[in-house]
């Protein structure tokens, strides 16, 4: 057998009300400030999809929205159907719970439907370091005790206490399976993200106050061709909510939009380190700011 043929692989969704610690963990796991991407206004409506490539695995991190955030009814509706939505097609549900402010009822609805949806679960006591011991135990057995819960991990994702613990439960509870992502790669969105903050960047640089924060940039293509000399190709969409926005971004000629193309492009080689074709397109996306559809395309995330 080949190394390649052990390898074990799949999706894990990190399951947790907001500020239970999903991005510090994932941080951690990664060891890079992939989710620190996110802190920004238009990033943070993108899943992230970071990936961990060990010797015997590949991970896959959705980071899923945090399932009944208190925003409007709208978009929490919103959000709990693509929380949902993301975790169908997880193979392994990783609930991190902040021991510091436990909510047991809402962790154990979140337990009942990973259970009926038959997606195994791994409980995470986070925050370890801010808490008792003593106190800590009645809660790794109440967590124990929950359907489909397989095991329950204390950890600290801030100063990585457990967490190769975790790593390694994580990793076991993954089927065989390859490779879904090029082995050397982090993670993908990342730089799409990267790619699309950096356009949207220049939008509001070049436009000044005249389209402040009715402009998305969605990144529909990227293209990494193996060989170092072929140039990244990325196709972005730059959304519009009005007709006569449309315009002002396209410019007299079409000038605006190819300096805001040459500008973006220029920094992307810079960051790359390598060539880029950039193709920009302008849509009009009547009031997407207040469209499901349209937040969806976008991977509308909370947090
Ligand atoms: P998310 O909303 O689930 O992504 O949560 P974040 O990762 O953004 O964390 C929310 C807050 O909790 C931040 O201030 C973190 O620094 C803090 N935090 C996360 N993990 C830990 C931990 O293990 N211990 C402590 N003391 N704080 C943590
Ligand atoms: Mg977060």
């Amino acid at each position: 057998m080949t190394a390649e043929s052990e390898l074990r692989s799949g999706y894990v969704a990190l399951l947790g009300k907001p500020n239970a610690g999903k991005s510090t963990l994932l941080n951690c796991l990664l060891g890079q400030k992939i989710a620190a991407v996110s802190a920004k206004p238009q990033t943070t409506r993108k899943r992230i999809l970071g990936i961990l490539n060990l010797p015997q695995a590949q991970v896959l991190f959705l980071d899923t929205p945090g399932i009944l955030g208190r925003t409007d009814k709208r978009l929490t509706a919103y959000m709990q159907r693509e929380a949902w939505s993301v975790i169908k097609d997880a193979d392994l549900a990783v609930l991190l719970v902040d021991c510091l402010k436990p909510d047991r009822r809402r962790d154990e609805q979140i337990a009942d439907r990973l259970h009926e949806a038959k997606i195994a679960c791994i409980c995470t006591l986070n925050k370890i370091d801010k808490i008792d011991r003593l106190e800590l135990l009645p809660m790794i057995e109440h967590y124990s005790g929950l359907p489909g819960v397989s095991q329950v991990i204390p950890i600290s994702a801030l100063s990585g206490d457990g967490v190769d613990d975790l790593l390694l439960e994580i990793v076991n509870a993954l089927p065989p399976g390859p490779a879904y992502y090029p082995r050397d790669q982090l993670s993908d969105q990342t730089e799409r993200l990267l790619a699309a903050e950096i356009v949207r960047e220049k939008v509001f640089k070049l436009m000044r106050q005249e389209i402040p924060y009715s402009t998305a940039v969605d990144v529909i293509d990227y293209r990494e061709p193996g060989s170092s000399d072929a140039p990244v190709e990325i196709e972005a969409e730059i959304w519009v909510e009005r007709d006569s926005q449309k315009g002002m971004v396209i410019g007299a000629a079409g000038r605006t939009i190819k300096l805001i193309g040459t500008q973006a492009r220029e920094e992307l080689e810079q960051l790359l380190g390598r060539k880029v074709v950039l193709r920009l397109f302008v849509k009009l996306k009547r009031d997407w700011t207040r469209d499901p559809q349209a937040l969806a395309e976008l991977g509308y995330k909370p947090d």
